[in-house]
């Protein structure tokens, strides 16, 4: 299977489509899994003819949507050098308006009926244009167009992908952070945030809780309220660090953090997080020591790739 190969040597890479389509394309491999007993998601897109596996387009679709949705709804990641941004991401976006504030749509909510005509945009609008035209230049013998949604695919390939599954996968990572990166250049942990499924948030560390209940009299840092119930909070938003060093976490009354979510705070209060961790010695192996002129060029970093227009957070003080 030398396409991949090629792939990786000599794509041109403009943009995230072509690796995230790949990613998506990546799960027929289950198929071929013999302890396979759950359903996989958009199995009935997915047919067998003889020696080809004959795949609609709608299976790749809520895997490609999947990503994109979750990577904009969490981490604002730039996805294209085009300026007017991603097409995938304008349909998203729209589609949002419908969905309101709840978590972004699972794997199965996408393959529901209720998802039909966002999966048509999906395929119409961005995977038939941005993706299987170019893709075809690169790998001219990954499939065959048969018209419609449908694609149809050697079924040899179901095998090849189910052995090498994770390497290509993690290859695919990688050429998707890097160019992430070129695009995204301040922003930290790239490559974890592509594979953000697999990683959940770090408690703080209990000595340095303790050690900051100390150095906040047990005062929310914010409003300075006695602390009842604490919350840790990450005062430049977590997903855009996306990792809890004590450098960036204050201990916050549950009100506090709950309205600053994933806001910045005015820069005043940042400075005064600054002095804080000028005062208190995180010792520790692992712990990442940010001088005052790196964490400052991580809050204007994260104003700038991350933040908006959204307003910062600014605390009611407490009677
Ligand atoms: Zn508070």
């Amino acid at each position: 299977m030398g396409m991949f190969d090629n792939f990786f040597r000599n794509s041109k890479k403009s943009s995230t489509y072509k690796p995230v389509f790949l990613r998506a394309l990546l799960d027929i491999a289950d198929l071929h899994d013999p302890k396979k007993s759950e359903r996989m998601a958009g199995e009935d897109w997915l047919c067998r003819v003889g020696d080809r596996l004959r795949l609609d387009l709608n299976f790749i679709a809520i895997r490609y949507a999947k990503y994109y949705w979750d990577m904009e709804e969490s981490f604002h990641l730039r996805q294209t050098q085009d300026s007017h941004g991603a097409r995938i991401i304008r349909i998203i976006k729209e589609q949002m308006k419908t969905w309101g504030k709840r978590a972004p749509p699972g794997i199965l909510q996408l393959e529901s009926g209720g998802m039909e005509a966002f999966r048509k945009k999906v395929i119409n609008q961005a995977i038939k244009p941005e993706v299987l035209y170019h893709l075809r230049t690169d790998m001219p013998d990954l499939y065959v167009r048969l018209g419609g949604n449908i694609i149809e695919l050697d079924y040899g390939l179901v095998e090849f992908l189910h052995e090498h599954k994770t390497i290509i996968r993690q290859g695919l990572n990688g050429v998707i952070a890097k160019y992430l990166e070129k695009l995204n250049r301040m922003t930290p942990q790239i490559a974890n945030k592509i594979d953000a499924e697999r990683i959940s948030r770090k408690p703080l560390n209990p000595r340095f809780k303790e050690q900051m209940h100390k150095s906040q009299k047990s005062r929310c840092f914010y409003c300075e309220c006695r602390l009842v119930r604490t919350h840790v909070d990450h005062v430049i938003p977590f997903n855009y660090v996306f990792s809890t060093d004590p450098y960036n976490c204050i201990l916050a009354c549950p009100r506090c953090n709950c309205l600053k979510y994933d806001r910045l705070p005015l820069r005043s209060t940042y400075e005064e997080v600054l002095d804080r961790n000028q005062e208190m010695k995180f010792v520790g192996r692992g712990i990442r020591k940010f001088d005052r002129r790196s964490y400052r060029q991580l809050f204007n970093a994260c104003r700038q790739e991350y933040n908006g227009n959204k307003r910062p957070f600014i605390p009611e003080r407490c009677v």
